[in-house]
């Protein structure tokens, strides 16, 4: 069987255990959708911080919404926001997909305490930077962002976000139920041990990768796994996923 690691962050298996924080977000992301069928929605669970929002022409960037800012309109009508999204993804590439809430820009926010090598947010995973510097020297293409991070007890080490394209799709056996009219995921979460895969979604170039069927889930290539493992990195915990057709 072929595999690859789902990593997340089990805060038991951690040795020691440390105290930290680490409040934080996007300051960019694009509008919600308002579906006749399922409401309002925007989860802001695709998320490229490697993205410069003043790099898009002024049409596009009028309907970006800076985060705190709550006097702009955040939620638009099916058609109008699938016609947003092609004109995006026709900028970003097809390894950034739109979805309502899609989040851009560094994260920043603040933080303290003692961190862990692999550090997590509900939609971010970070790590220090001698992190993102080891595994870029291994020959892992990592696309990382600097984090700016406010600490009352500085100095520390920077924290570089990783950029996780949401192109790993489930295997063909596991079934994703979605909104007729707006193509919201209605699925409801997947029990870990039922994870596996698609091998012909998985680009093994890209080493991290968000799960596009259930995107609160990283995977990472089998080679990136074992060289985590080796480094005995904090903060992250894997677990094997089946490659599959
Ligand atoms: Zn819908």
């Amino acid at each position: 069987m072929s595999y690859i690691y789902r990593v997340f962050l089990d805060e038991f298996a951690q040795a020691p255990p440390l105290r930290n924080s680490l409040d934080a977000g996007h300051p960019y992301r694009v509008p919600s959708v308002n579906c006749p069928s399922c409401g309002i929605w925007g989860a802001g669970e695709f998320v490229y911080p490697s993205v410069d929002v003043s790099s898009f022409d002024a049409d596009t960037r009028r309907k970006i919404v800076k985060i705190g800012d709550s006097g702009r309109c955040q939620a638009i009508a099916v058609d109008a926001f699938a016609a947003y999204a092609a004109k995006l993804e026709m900028v970003l590439g097809s390894n950034r997909p739109i979805e309502p809430g899609t989040c851009f820009g560094p994260l920043s926010g603040d933080g303290s305490g003692d961190y862990y090598d692999f550090m997590w947010t509900t939609n971010a995973v970070v790590v220090k930077e001698h992190v993102f510097r080891r595994l870029c020297h291994e020959g892992f293409e990592l696309l990382g962002v600097t984090a700016e991070i406010d600490r009352p007890d500085a100095p520390h080490e920077l924290l570089i976000e990783l950029e996780a394209p949401p192109l790993a799709r489930y295997a063909s056996n596991l079934s994703v139920k979605r909104c007729g009219v707006c193509g919201r995921n209605l699925s409801k979460r997947l029990p870990l041990c039922d994870l596996a895969i698609s091998a012909g979604s998985f680009n093994e170039e890209i080493p991290l990768q968000r799960v596009r069927d259930w995107p609160p889930y990283l995977v990472v290539s089998q080679e990136l796994g074992n060289a985590i493992k080796d480094y005995e990195f904090s903060g992250v915990s894997m677990h094997p996923v089946e490659l599959s057709s």
